[in-house]
C-alpha cells in the first residue's frame, strides 16, 4: 500500500513515511492509491473480535511496512484496558427507536481526539526508535487537540511535546487536564494572549525552515493520515455492533469541523462497510453544511467565525475536506491543484456540477444546529432517556433526527462527555454535569506550566533549550 497527494506531486511513499510528515511536498494531502476493499464475508468473519482486534484487521489494510505482530502489539497498547475506561473501549448507548450513540469519549481526556491519538502515540514511538531519531512535537491548542496529544505521548521515548495555550483563557477542568501532567517530555507553554496568536508563534517557528530542522520539529493536526486511518475502525467497529447479518445498511451522524472524524467514515464506505447515510452536523459555522446544500465551498475569515457552545465545531476551514474532494473529482489531481489555486484568488470554488452524487453516490447529507437547537437537544434528550449528552454530540443527534430512515439504525458519534463543558450543560439542564469518577481528584493535583509572553523569541528559546535531540 502506498500513498500518494491529492495535488499529484508526491512519489508514492510507504504508511511510515507519510505518517511523520503533515503536508505533501506540494502542499496536497497524503491518501492511498485505492481504498481496499472489505467483503461482506469478511466483515461477517470480524463479529466477534474485540476493540484492539478489528483495529489490527482494519489498519492491517493501510500499513504493510510494519509486521503484522507488531502493529498488534502497539494497537492493543494503545487501546488496553486503564487507557479507556468503557471495558468494550467504544460502547454503543441506545437513545431512542433505533438511535444510539456510539462512545468515543471514554479515553483519558474524554473526547474523540483520543481514539486517533493513543494510535499516534504508540507508532510515533515505535517509528521514532526504528529510525533512530527524535521529535519535537508543537502546537497550539484551546482544548482538545492538545490534551489528546499529551495524553497520547506522554512518557513516550524519542520525543516531546511543546503545547502552546492561551493563558487564563481554558476552563478550570482543561487547566487541569493538561497543566497536571509531569511527564518531562511534556512541556505546556501558557502564553499571553488568544488562540490565534499561540498559533501564529507556532507558525513562525515551523516555518522557520532552519530552525524547524535543527530543533527536529513536528505536528500532529488534523491532517496526520495516521490519525484518519485509526477513524475508519470504529466506523467498523459501530456497524458490527448496530446489525446482525450482512449487508443491512446503518448511517452515522457526525459532530464536523475539520472534516476529519466525517472523512473516515467516507473512507469506511469507500471500502465497502453498507453505511446508508454520512450525516453532517454543524454549528453556526456552517461552510460544510453550505457546501453540500449548495455545492460551493467558501472558507471564511477568522472574524467571520463565530465563538460558539461547541467550540471544537469552530472552524472557518475545513483542513481534511480536500481529500474528499480530490474522490469526488474522479482522482484528477490537476483539478484538485486548480480548485485550491482558486480559492486563493476568489475565496471559493463551485462543484455544484456534483450535487446529485452527494447523497446517491457518496450517502452525504447535511444540517445546521444553533446555541438554541444544543440547550433544547440536551434537555430533551436527558427528560426522554436520561442521558445526558455534551454540545457537539448535541449538533449531532438534533440534525441525524432530520434524517433518520425507518429500519435503518443511525449511530450518533459522541465526540466528548458533557463533564468537559459544564456551562453549557448547566444552562441547558440547570445543573452542572457528573465528573467521571476517576477524575473526581484532578483539580486537585499540582500544575506544571510556563507562562510566557505573547512572544515569538521567548517560546524559541524555550523550545532551543528543552527541544530533544
Ligand atoms: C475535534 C472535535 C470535533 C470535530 O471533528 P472534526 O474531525 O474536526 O470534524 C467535534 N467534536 C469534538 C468534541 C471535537 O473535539
Amino acid at each position: 500500500m502506498k500513498y500518494i497527494s491529492t495535488r499529484g506531486g508526491m512519489m508514492p511513499l510507504p504508511f511510515s513515511d507519510v505518517l511523520l510528515e503533515g503536508l505533501a511536498p506540494d502542499g496536497g494531502l497524503a491518501l492511498p492509491e485505492s481504498f481496499p476493499q472489505v467483503s461482506a464475508e469478511t466483515l461477517e468473519s470480524w463479529r466477534q473480535l474485540s476493540y484492539p482486534e478489528l483495529a489490527t484487521q482494519v489498519l492491517g489494510l493501510y500499513v504493510d511496512d510494519i509486521p503484522s505482530e507488531t502493529l498488534s502489539k502497539l494497537v492493543h497498547a494503545a487501546y488496553a484496558p486503564g487507557v479507556f475506561n468503557d471495558a468494550q473501549v467504544v460502547p454503543v448507548k441506545p437513545l431512542y427507536e433505533q438511535t444510539s450513540l456510539l462512545g468515543l469519549s471514554e479515553g483519558p481526556t474524554l473526547a474523540f481526539k483520543d481514539m486517533a491519538m493513543q494510535f499516534l502515540g504508540q507508532v510515533f514511538e515505535y517509528e521514532l526508535a526504528r529510525r533512530n531519531t527524535t521529535l519535537n512535537i508543537i502546537g497550539a491548542t484551546s482544548g482538545d487537540t492538545g490534551s489528546a496529544a499529551e495524553y497520547a505521548l506522554r512518557g513516550k521515548k524519542g520525543v516531546a511535546v511543546f503545547m502552546l495555550s492561551p493563558y487564563g483563557r481554558m476552563s478550570a477542568f482543561q487547566r487541569a487536564q493538561m497543566y497536571s501532567l509531569q511527564d518531562q517530555n511534556i512541556h505546556n507553554l501558557a502564553v499571553k494572549g488568544v488562540f490565534d496568536q499561540c498559533q501564529d508563534i507556532v507558525k513562525a517557528l515551523s516555518g522557520d525552515l532552519a530552525f524547524k530542522a535543527d530543533c527536529r520539529l513536528g505536528a500532529v493536526n488534523s491532517i496526520n493520515w495516521g490519525r484518519i486511518v485509526a477513524q475508519v475502525v470504529y466506523y467498523f467497529w459501530g456497524w458490527l455492533r448496530a446489525t446482525s447479518q450482512a449487508g443491512q445498511q446503518v448511517s452515522f451522524a457526525v459532530p464536523s469541523g475539520n472534516f476529519g472524524n466525517i472523512l473516515s467514515g467516507h473512507i469506511a464506505r469507500s471500502m465497502g462497510l453498507p453505511i446508508r447515510r454520512l450525516v453532517l452536523a454543524t454549528n453556526e459555522n456552517n461552510v460544510l453544511e453550505e457546501f453540500f446544500r449548495t455545492g460551493i465551498y467558501r472558507p471564511r475569515s477568522a472574524e467571520q467565525t463565530h465563538a460558539t457552545s461547541s467550540p471544537s465545531m469552530d472552524i472557518s476551514r475545513a483542513s481534511n475536506f480536500e481529500r474528499f474532494v480530490f474522490d469526488l473529482v474522479g482522482r484528477d489531481a490537476e483539478r484538485v491543484k486548480a480548485l485550491w489555486a482558486q480559492l486563493s484568488t476568489d475565496g471559493y470554488f463551485d462543484l455544484s456540477a456534483y450535487k446529485p452524487q452527494f447523497e446517491a453516490q457518496y450517502g452525504f447529507v447535511a444540517g445546521v444546529s444553533s446555541h438554541a437547537d444544543r440547550l433544547r437537544t440536551i434537555r430533551e434528550t436527558l427528560a426522554r432517556t436520561g442521558v445526558l449528552i455534551d454540545p457537539h454530540t448535541a449538533d449531532a443527534v438534533k440534525v441525524a433526527a432530520e434524517h433518520v430512515e425507518p429500519g435503518i439504525p443511525m449511530l450518533v458519534l459522541e465526540t466528548a462527555l458533557p463533564a468537559k463543558f459544564g456551562e453549557t450543560i448547566q444552562e441547558a439542564t440547570g445543573q452542572l454535569p457528573p465528573v467521571p469518577e476517576h477524575l473526581g481528584e484532578l483539580q486537585s493535583l499540582e500544575q506544571r506550566v510556563q507562562v510566557m509572553d505573547n512572544d515569538v523569541e521567548q517560546v524559541r528559546e524555550y523550545v532551543r533549550k528543552h527541544a530533544l535531540l
